[in-house]
Parts: structure tokens; sequence; C-alpha cells
């Protein structure tokens, strides 16, 4: 995929960073991203990343909640089904970003069911803070399902539209091939980042068994 003159400029302030360049640039267009969402965070996901040249497709069949108008979509589209409204939505925001295909990656709020390629990006929270974890190819699945077993729906509002602006830069960055592979972090108010802490897996707990304390 070469990228055409309308698409070096649309995207040229990502193009300059280091991390992304021409080639990440193509990267982004060519893979899909399906979100799984109905609230401010998962709306915001899909914004950022259809805004950045990734195709969004949306998948589950739940309507959009009182907290999804923002960016992408409108009061106008409450209680639409979330699929319906990100497909009609997305290609107004950037037609590169029109759905292609069904296949790689996944954005979901809490709570969902994981399954597909990575990177997998899921949003969701504790009661008070925004949660965000994530997986690349070479994550452990179980991992990070232990680690989101544990938490809720992600809050709404200013720190939920924050929470899904972090959540696709993840998402981009698992994309470019960078960070590491499994990981988390929290985000305590808008701007306010951080570590979350992966719960291992048994497999992977008695491979690693944590360093005595003392
Ligand atoms: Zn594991």
């Amino acid at each position: 995929m070469v990228l055409r003159e309308d698409q070096i400029l649309r995207y040229s302030r990502q193009i300059l960073l280091r991390d992304v360049g021409g080639r990440g640039q193509e990267a982004l267009l060519a893979g899909t991203a399906r979100v799984d969402a109905t609230g401010a965070s998962g709306m915001t996901a899909a914004a950022y990343l259809a805004g950045g040249g990734t195709p969004v497709v949306g998948t589950g069949s739940l309507p959009l909640g009182p907290w999804a108008p923002g960016f992408l979509v409108s009061a106008d589209d409450v209680g639409r089904p979330a699929v319906e409204a990100l497909d009609a939505a997305v290609p107004q925001l950037n037609p590169d970003a029109a759905g292609a295909g069904r296949g790689g990656g996944l954005v979901a709020e809490l709570p969902s069911g994981w399954s597909g390629e990575a990177p997998w990006v899921a949003l969701g929270g504790d009661g008070m803070r925004a949660a965000v974890v994530f997986r690349g190819a070479d994550g452990c699945v179980w991992c990070f399902g232990e680690t989101v077993r544990h938490l809720v729906q992600p809050p709404d509002g200013a720190l939920g539209v924050a929470l899904g602006a972090l959540g696709a830069l993840v998402f981009q960055r698992l994309r470019l091939g960078l960070g590491p592979a499994l990981g988390g972090r929290w985000l305590v108010a808008p701007g306010v980042v951080e570590e979350l802490e992966v719960r291992k897996c048994a497999r992977c707990a008695a491979a690693s068994p944590e360093p005595a304390r003392p």
C-alpha cells in the first residue's frame, strides 16, 4: 500500500512522528479495528482510530447509551444499534476508515468477550478510576483475561472520553509494533496515568514466580 497525496496531507502530523512515519501510517490504514462499545470511551476510541486512518467496524448488537454522543455520534443516535451508528458515522469522519474486511484487532468496553486477532484493548474501570488493559500478538491471552475479569465497565463523562483517547493511542502503538505485548494503565483523572499491574494466569505464575518480598 502506498499513500496517496491526499492521505499524506491528511495524516501529515502523524507521519512526522518518529514512531509512525510513512510506513507506520500505511500499517495503520491497512489494519481494521473491531469496536464493541456503547458508551463515551468506546465511541471516543473509535473516533480517534478512524481519524488516524485505522478502518473501524462495529461489532456487538447493543444500542448506544446516553453517554455515547461526542466526536463521532450525535444525540439522535442514542438507542440505535452501535454497529449501525458506527458504520454510518465512521465514513463521514474519514472515508479511509470505512470498514474494509472484518479482521484484525478489537477495542471493547468491558464486560466483553475476547476473540480474534490482536491487538486487544479493553476499556474498563474499578468504579473510581478508568482502566485500559492491552495485549499484542505476543501477549498471554489468559493473563489478559485474568486481568480484565476483575474490572467493571468504564466510566462515562470526561474520564470516559479521556480513556477512549488513551485506548486508541495504545491500539495504534500495538499495531505499529511498539510497547510491551501485555500491560495496563489506570487513568485516575484525565491526563493522570498510573501503572496497572497485570494479573498472571496460573501457567505464567508457575513459569515465573514472584520474587519473595522481604
Ligand atoms: Zn499468562
